[in-house]
């Protein structure tokens, strides 16, 4: 039961399923990390503002785990946007709070549009990419608004879009523009954050039912089985190994559309508008 690899439109490959600490305690973030790695996660998507890089790091160093087996993704907070020199100082700033000499993975975390500054913010990261100190560039909560806009001044189309994504909140128009562009999307909130009662939907519970496994299994599976990046978080070691169990049965085609027939607009978090 090896994660698969997805491949990236710049030639790298990530692990389709790892771990996300978004809101883990950096008290924490050390002895939960840990979990997740010797569960066999190897994949983890931190971000500066969620303040448990060094608690990362710190899990990475212990774990003896060769660097090249391991893909780390961290992200540029708002207030870093607005000059290549504050981009690059907050690339370094995160690079040695995780204690790494180079990233796997860096994005734009919000678009911040009000800010109107994800442009230079861009052309950053590709200079940082360039100097080789990080393999992968992408952003989250890029609408195709902003998507097109980076893409026609720099010509560099970004790796991933990690978007809030789950059976309620699919995002087809993103969705669509990444695929004609091929852009992976990664899925932040793939299990909805636990904020309405996705588990106790019929087509979950009976996938669920049929397959031997439990909801939140035939979620993660739906949403490899999209195509989709899915990274989700959980203090509990049982729970993270039961995220990562899922590669032992296959959704049948029915049950993959009857989860995507959940779609409502069901957004849980915030819009990219209205985060600056
Ligand atoms: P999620 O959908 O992964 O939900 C996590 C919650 O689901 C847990 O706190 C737990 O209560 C529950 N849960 C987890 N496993 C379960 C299981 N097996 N059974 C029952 N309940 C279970 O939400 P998330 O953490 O917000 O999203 C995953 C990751 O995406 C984050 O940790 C972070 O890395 C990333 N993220 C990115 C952004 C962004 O703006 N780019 C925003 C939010 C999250």
């Amino acid at each position: 039961t090896s994660v698969p690899e997805l491949q990236l439109n710049d030639g790298n490959t990530i692990p389709q399923l790892g771990f996300g600490v978004f809101k883990v305690d950096p008290a924490e973030t050390e002895r939960i990390v840990t979990d997740a790695l010797e569960v066999g996660y190897r994949h983890i998507d931190t971000a500066r503002i969620y303040g448990n890089e060094e608690g990362v790091g710190r899990a990475i160093a212990t774990s003896g785990i060769p660097r090249e087996e391991l893909f780390i993704t961290t992200k540029l907070w708002i207030d870093d946007l607005e000059s290549e020199a504050s981009v690059t100082a907050a690339f370094e700033a995160s690079l040695a709070r995780l204690g790494l000499d180079y990233l796997d993975l860096y994005l734009i975390h919000w678009p911040a549009p009000e800010r109107d500054q994800y442009v230079g913010a861009w052309k950053a990261l590709v200079e940082l990419r360039k100097s080789g100190k990080v393999r992968s560039i992408g952003v989250s909560n890029f609408l195709p608004e902003h998507l097109e806009r980076i893409i026609a001044e720099t010509g560099v189309v970004p790796a991933v879009d990690q978007i809030e994504s789950h059976p309620a909140h699919q995002q087809p128009e993103v969705e669509a523009f990444a695929a004609a562009h091929d852009i992976k999307i990664e899925s932040w909130g793939p299990l909805g954050q636990g904020k309405y009662p996705l588990f106790e939907e019929p087509a979950v519970a009976a996938a669920a039912a049929a397959h031997g496994k439990t909801p939140a299994q035939v979620v993660i599976r739906w949403h490899l089985q999209q195509g989709h990046i899915v990274f989700p978080k959980s203090n509990r070691r049982e729970r993270m190994a039961e995220n990562f169990d899922v590669f032992d049965f296959v959704l049948t085609s029915a049950e993959q559309e009857a989860i995507t027939a959940l779609e409502r607009e069901g957004r849980v978090s915030a819009h990219p508008s209205e985060v600056n």
